[in-house]
Parts: structure tokens; sequence; C-alpha cells
């Protein structure tokens, strides 16, 4: 089934907003077992006309993004109409149930919102519990001039995905008559390149009858997609494993903070941060993930000197003589965190995120890693990672986080 998606809205090409939509539609209908084969977006207006005639002509479905508000730059509902000749008339229920919304927040309808419950004749009206815009379903073979089935969906998430779960899915599975006859896997390694990947693994994937691979690459992390049957996927996962299983950090698409996290909790141990070149960062990462306050104690933000003296107990005769950024300082502030706050592990960074800063000794993206347990004495390790500010910031937490999940195999 050719599928195709035209996201609206002059927004998104402004650079105003970042079409999530795109990845959004991309993974939800990949659990259907479907894919698309365009993405076009298009900035509000005549652009929107030419995108609707074209996809019409290609696709079996066309799902089109924003547009159905009250405004004057609202035109995705009426363009469809005139594209397809079909007339648009009032749906009576979408019109009571849009009454009910301005009565339930007390608030008076608009007369410009009278235009959203219009709907080409013979299209179904799709219900919008959360918001005024309704969605609208024009099945195809309405008339003579589309075989396309075509999606009129409202721009904004919390509108969008409800509908789309409510009303699209069951139509798409009905049109499309595929149960999902393929899966994927995500394996998430860091410590290793994409390149070294390539070499290692990619003939012996290839030769895998149905197997479809791809790797990505981030700061810190490699993903490798696999999808295919159960059969070749647990094929193609018993090879990569075989050669790279300890970079592995999850092999279900779990991200390296939540894998921290999920360790932490089985093991029933508790986790502090000491930051300096990070700022937080490594503790924020750990807030993202649900059930963080089962192991996250402390994080401290220890930017200044005296605040590695004040709050972590740093030696300040030895930031003195072995400078911040230093193998002693890291120990010392991982083994303060853990002194200070009672958790099982510490985790410390410290390093020269530049541009200026840098020695010939210690250059910009040097950092050093500090690991403090209950029944070790404080280790800590030295990393590299020249790049911009924000990158360098990501790579030290990655590195730091890393630590912190071997520290807990
Ligand atoms: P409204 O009634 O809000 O006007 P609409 O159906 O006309 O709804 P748009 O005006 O196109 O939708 O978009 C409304 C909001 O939804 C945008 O400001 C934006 O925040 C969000 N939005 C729209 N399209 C996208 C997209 N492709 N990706 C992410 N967010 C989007
Ligand atoms: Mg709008």
């Amino acid at each position: 089934m050719n599928i195709e998606v035209i996201n609206t809205g002059t927004e998104l090409l402004l650079g105003n907003t970042l079409n999530t939509h795109s990845a959004w539609f991309g993974r939800e209908l990949f659990k259907l077992g479907l894919r698309i084969a365009r993405q076009t977006t298009v900035p509000d207006g005549e652009a929107i006309t030419v995108a609707i005639t074209e996809s019409i002509r290609r696709a079996d479905v066309l799902i089109v993004t924003g547009g159905l508000g009250p405004t004057s730059d609202d035109l995705t509902r009426e363009i469809t109409a005139e594209v397809l000749g079909l007339e648009l008339i009032t749906d009576e229920a979408a019109l009571r149930s849009l009454e009910g919304f301005f009565t339930m927040r007390g608030r008076p309808m608009a007369a410009a919102n009278l235009k959203q419950v219009l709907c080409p004749v013979g299209a179904d009206i799709l219900p919008n519990p959360n918001g005024t815009a309704p969605g609208i379903y024009v099945p195809p073979r309405l008339n003579g001039r589309s075989n396309c089935a075509i999606f009129l969906l409202p721009g904004p998430p919390r509108e969008l995905y409800p509908m789309y779960q409510a009303e699209v899915v069951p139509r798409l599975r009905a049109l499309s008559g595929v149960e999902t006859a393929y899966e994927a896997l995500e394996l998430k390694f860091t410590g290793i390149g994409e390149s070294d990947f390539h070499q290692g693994i990619d003939a012996e994937l290839a030769a895998i009858p149905g197997l479809e691979y791809g790797y990505c690459a981030h700061i810190g992390e490699v993903d490798l997609r696999l999808i295919g049957a159960p059969a070749a996927l647990a094929q193609g996962r018993a090879i990569t494993l075989g050669h790279f299983e300890k970079f592995l950090i999850s092999d279900d698409g779990c991200s390296l903070e939540a894998m921290v996290v999920r360790l932490l909790t089985a093991r029933n141990l508790k986790l502090a941060t000491a930051e300096s070149c990070t700022g937080g960062l490594i503790a924020n990462r750990i807030t993202d993930v649900p059930g963080a306050s089962a192991v996250l104690t402390h994080g401290f933000v220890t930017y200044a000197n005296a605040a590695k003296v004040g709050l972590l107990g740093v030696s300040a005769s030895d930031l003195e003589a072995h400078g911040a950024v230093s193998e002693t300082v890291a120990c010392q502030m991982a083994a303060g965190a853990l002194r200070v706050s009672g958790a099982d592990i510490a985790v410390a960074v410290t390093g020269i995120a530049g541009p200026s800063g840098g020695t010939a000794e210690k250059p910009v993206g040097t950092a050093w890693i500090g690991l403090a347990t209950k029944d070790a004495a404080a280790t800590a390790f030295k990393v590299y990672h020249p790049r911009n500010r924000h990158d360098f910031k990501l790579a030290v937490s990655q590195s730091a986080l890393e630590a912190v999940r071997q520290s807990c195999l």
C-alpha cells in the first residue's frame, strides 16, 4: 500500500516548529506493518492544493496534517473538497458536539468555528475530543476523481495522536488487510564506532535472507536497526552480539540513562552525581527516566573550585597542584559525593569544554570521569571529546553514564 503524508504549515518551513509529525507517523505506521512512501511538507496556501492533487494520483492512502483550525490560513478542508469536486456541507452531529465543547468551557463560540464542522459530502467526520477541529476521512472512489483514501487530521499533537489511534488505525487496518508480518529490533551500542560495525558484521548481516538493517550514529552511541521476520531477526541479533556484546547498551530500544536506572533499581543501589563541565546534564538525563527517584539521591553541580572544596571536600591544595581537570580531583569529587550523599555509587566529571582554556597537556575536549563505590577506592579515567560545548557535554555525560552502567554489571 502506497502511503503518503503531507504536513502543512508555514511555521514548519520557517523552522519555528520542528516537524515531529513525520517521524511520529513513520514509527506508528511501522507498527501496523506499513511504511510511508513519501512525505511532503508544504506552507499554508496554494502549495497545499498542488501537493494534494499530486499525491492522490500516486498514493493509495494520503494523510494530511494541520490547517483544520478556524483561521483564514486553515484551508486543508476547503482545498481537499475543491480538488475532489465535493460539496462541503455542515455536519449536524459535529456542530452539536462543537457547541457542547464551548458550553462545557463556558465560552461563546465564534462564527469562524462554524467552518470546522463542514464536511465533504459522503466523507466521515472523525471526532476530536481534545479540540475544536474534527478530522475528516474521505474513502477511496467517492467520486470519479480519486482512488485514494484521504485522512485530514489536526496539527496539534495532543489532538492528532488520540484521533489517529481511535479513528485512523482501524481504517488503515481494514484498507491494508495486512497483519504485521515483520518486526523490528533496535540494538544500542556504546564505546564502538560505526565503522567498526561496518567492517565487523556488515557482510554477515547482508547474507541473512529477508533481513533489512541499518545503522544510526549518535554522540557516543551507535544504534543498529534490524527489520525482518522473527527468525531473521534472531539470526541477525546473534551474529551482532557474537561480535559486540560487551558494547551493548540494550536490545529493546532502551536508552543508556534508562538502562542505568533499570540496573540500579534492580540492584537496589542509589546514585549521586558530581558534575563540573556537564553542568547537571548527567542528573538531567537520569531524571528524564520515569522512576528516577528510586535511584538518584543527589546531583551536585560544582562548577567553581570553591564549590568542589566546599560541597564535596576536594582538597584546595590538590586543586592547586593538579588543576581541576585531573585524575586526583575527579576521584576526590566522586569520593566526596559518595560521602555527603550516602549513595552506593557516585560519578563525577570535570573537563575542559573550550573553546578557550586548553593547554598542550590538557587540550580542549579533555575530561576526567571519577567513580566511587562503597566497597572500593575511587578511580578515574580520562576521555577526550574535542567537540563544540553542547556535543562535548553530551559525549562526557555518555561516558559517565556508561561507566555507571559498567559498574552495575
Ligand atoms: P489549530 O486549530 O490549532 O489551528 P490546525 O489543525 O489548523 O489546528 P495547525 O494550525 O497546522 O493545525 O497547527 C497547530 C499547531 O500544531 C502548531 O502551532 C504546532 O504547534 C503544531 N503542529 C502542527 N503541525 C505540526 C508538525 N508537523 N509537527 C509538530 N507540530 C505541529
Ligand atoms: Mg491552524
